[in-house]
């Protein structure tokens, strides 16, 4: 008779010391606190990983270090423009669109707590998979939500209401404008997390980000250490109100990008 498989593969004994000298290799400091959240996460988003396919990784050293650092490791740069941001009387908001098990989201949250967090995904096993998690890391400010970014831009509860906006592997740099904008407040931020194919990208973006009412103000690139890939953390202003009629319905934004 066959020996049965280990049900547990990953050694999770080191995590949080992989995680801080990842960390530190790249001039980014964590909290105790901080790196036991990224644990916890990590653990989470690898266990479910197995009973169906939230990311395409479940190796917890690539969790760490494509995931979770990916995530954080343009922050500290970005602070400046976000303390601009910050409203007087209310919790700076951010939402993450097509967040599938919380990236760039939650990462983000662990490093800013005071953030009011919203998570979207189309898919309502990740949004209960996101629901639980937020419990489970005692993250307040925090919800997640299913719908479809293009749906529920044109809601007033959503719609021009976040300082910011974030958006990892949902689509390409047009597409995602058209998702996101309409959700960020006039000034408002978007942080679009891309490839090394982003250049490209950025070329056929002028009509979207000229209808939009956008500008693409930053271009910041992502060292992940001890890693080959370039990363780049776009960051795209608002300028002005966002016409009714974007993002447009019936898949249009994907079908036939601005
Ligand atoms: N941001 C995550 C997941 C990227 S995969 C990460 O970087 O790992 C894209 C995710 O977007 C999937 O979870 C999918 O369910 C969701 N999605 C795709 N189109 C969407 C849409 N129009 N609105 C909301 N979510 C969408």
């Amino acid at each position: 008779m066959p020996m049965a498989k280990s049900v547990s593969p990953v050694n999770f004994d080191g995590f949080q010391p992989y995680l801080q000298t990842l960390a530190a290799e790249a001039g980014l400091s964590l909290s105790v606190r901080q790196a036991q959240q990224m644990e916890v996460y990590a653990h989470a988003l690898a266990e479910t990983n197995r009973k169906f396919n939230l990311t395409a990784m479940d190796q917890l050293e690539d969790i760490a270090a494509l995931h979770i650092l990916d995530s954080v490791l343009a922050l500290d740069d970005l602070a400046t423009e976000v303390e601009d941001l910050q409203p007087r009387t209310r919790p700076l908001s951010l939402a993450d669109l097509g967040t599938g098990g919380g990236l760039p989201g939650i990462p983000i949250k662990v490093m800013w707590p005071d953030i009011a967090l919203t998570l979207v995904d189309g898919s309502q096993k990740k949004v209960r998979f996101l629901t639980e998690v937020l419990e489970t890391l005692g993250l307040s400010h925090a919800r997640a939500l299913q719908g479809r970014a293009e749906d529920l831009a044109h809601w007033r509860t959503h719609r021009e209401q976040y300082d910011l906006v974030a958006i990892r592997g949902l689509a390409r740099f047009p597409t995602l404008l058209e998702y996101a904008v309409p959700w960020l407040q006039t000034g408002g931020l978007l942080l679009a997390y891309k490839g090394p194919g982003f250049p490209a990208e950025l070329q056929d973006a002028r009509q979207a980000l000229r209808l939009l009412r956008a500008r693409v103000e930053r271009v910041i690139p992502v060292h992940i250490p001890g890693r080959s890939v370039i990363r780049f953390v776009v960051t795209v202003r608002k300028l002005d109100v966002t016409p009714r009629r974007y993002p447009r319905p019936q898949g249009l934004p994907r079908k036939d990008p601005l």
